[in-house]
């Protein structure tokens, strides 16, 4: 009588050098099954390159082994050893529930002798895969230490390779990191990140996944916020802070400054705190140059503007007035003024500012914060190993760590306003010709650098022609005179 097996083989992910080819699972255990009278490998159930251990993986052929051991497609298994066929004991425990129910099944393996239909040798494959199971558990736990140690070496890790590099993770790409740097000049000097986004979707940019879909406002978050960009070694986005209480630098070529990073990220965090305060939403609220800038002088609430339909009164022609809200939206209402005029006379105050700030100017004042912050970070650093050595309470380390810490984020971001501003000081342009092709936010970056505010007095009953002196500029302190 023939006895019809099927041969499970299965290769795994794990190098850690016990890995037998499935050609040799193969070859062996059709060696073992060819001297036994009326054995034949009736079908090979080969699942390759999957992980046993990891408990999400399904494995195909396992399930179809199963099934046809159930269904009597065939009489038995056999397999290299059990911890290849089952390395997670629920898998184990499915394949001894077929052998329990059908005790005549046939089960061998090349390196051991288990009889699965009695109760003993299902004892012995439970502890044999058990262990095999700790092994696996411990593989996992060696290969997380590893992750730890290249980290701490500034080492690179897996995955695809990041947005900037080649695929060495090393040499700078020239192409993405250029498209990086203008994301980031373009940042810090005011464009919005949907802009950017809008550019390089334009442009097709694809990261090294390559989905061939548009590329979406997270990624390109992502990218420009990315740590390893200043040098430093992150660990799922964060900084991976080292042995010594410092953060780790990687061993690849860097694309920008720490600092730069840092008024990048000050940047893209103040994005959405800007919405907030103005009280606005959507992209539809920039479309107005001097939305959110001017105010009411009889209530103080932000002007908002007003797209003409039935309003006419001194409209001037102008498509838009700027209003005050009525009360329901905590304004007064009594303050409405044509559009257009108000914008080109703004413009105007706006351009001679630039002018004057293109006048030679003494060299931006370097930041005075530097030596105080080397000296917090320092402290921190060493309060950090004191800790991890154990040579501080927790209480007291609390104490002692929590204002510093405090002062080093309140002089970073000291350092990245700072940064903020001489890149904006930087980028005066020629009003007149640039400043239509920019984008509206952009414009409106320019106008802010010069213009905190503009109070709008009402301009009474019937009067029809504009008057500049009923707005009231407040400028900033960076303004030139
Ligand atoms: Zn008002």
């Amino acid at each position: 009588m023939v006895v019809r097996l099927g041969g499970y083989a299965r290769i795994s992910l794990d190098k850690d050098g016990e890995e037998l080819g499935v050609e040799r699972q193969r070859r062996d255990y059709r060696q073992v099954a060819g001297v036994r009278p009326g054995w034949e490998v009736a079908r090979d159930y080969v699942d390759n390159d999957v992980s046993a251990f990891k408990r999400n993986v399904i494995r195909p052929q396992f399930e179809a082994l199963l099934t046809d051991l159930e269904s009597g497609v065939i009489d038995g298994v056999i397999a290299y050893d059990v911890d290849r066929l089952a390395r997670q004991p629920r898998d184990l425990e499915r394949l001894l529930d077929v052998f329990e129910a059908r005790p005549n099944l046939v089960f061998c393996t090349v390196t051991n002798d288990l009889d699965l239909s009695t109760s003993d040798g299902r004892t012995m494959a439970r502890v044999m895969v058990a262990f095999a199971n700790k092994a696996s558990a411990d593989t996992g736990r060696r290969v997380a230490r590893k992750h730890k140690e290249l980290a701490d070496a500034g080492k690179n890790g897996g995955g695809f390779p990041p947005f900037g590099w080649k695929d060495d993770r090393l040499t700078v790409d020239p192409a993405q990191a250029a498209l990086i740097t203008k994301a980031h000049d373009d940042l810090l000097a005011g464009t919005r990140m949907s802009t950017i986004v809008r550019e390089w979707q334009a442009k097709d940019v694809q990261t090294s996944r390559n989905t061939g879909k548009p590329i979406t406002r997270v990624a390109v978050r992502s990218i420009l916020s990315n740590p390893r960009l200043a040098g430093f070694r992150a660990v799922k986005g964060e900084i991976h802070i080292g042995p010594g209480g410092k953060p780790v630098m990687g061993v690849w070529e860097p694309i920008c400054t720490p600092e730069r990073l840092e008024a990048v990220t000050v940047v893209l965090d103040g994005v959405r705190s800007q919405h907030r305060d103005n009280g606005q939403k959507g992209t539809n609220a920039y479309k107005y140059l001097l939305s959110g800038i001017l105010r009411c002088a009889q209530c103080g609430a932000r002007l908002a503007p007003n797209l003409r339909s039935s309003w006419t009164e001194g409209s001037n022609g102008s498509r838009f007035a700027y209003r005050c809200p009525p009360s329901t939206d905590n304004g007064c209402g009594k303050v409405s003024r044509a559009g257009e005029p108000i914008d080109s006379h703004i413009l105007s105050l706006i351009h001679d500012a630039e002018a004057r700030l293109k006048a030679p100017k003494s060299e931006a004042a370097e930041w005075s914060g530097a030596a105080r912050l080397a000296e917090v970070e320092q402290e921190l650093a060493e309060l950090i190993t004191a800790k991890r050595e154990k040579k501080i309470s927790a209480a007291s380390w609390i104490a002692v760590v929590e204002p510093l810490e405090a002062e080093r984020d309140e002089l970073r971001h000291d350092r990245a306003r700072h940064a903020v501003a001489a890149a904006q000081a930087a980028d005066t342009l020629n009003l007149a010709e640039d400043f239509e092709r920019l984008p509206i936010e952009r414009q409106r970056a320019v106008i802010l650098k010069h213009i905190k505010t503009v109070i709008v007095h009402p301009a009474g009953r019937g009067a029809r022609k504009f008057n500049p002196d009923l707005l009231e500029v407040v400028w900033t302190a960076q303004a030139v005179f």
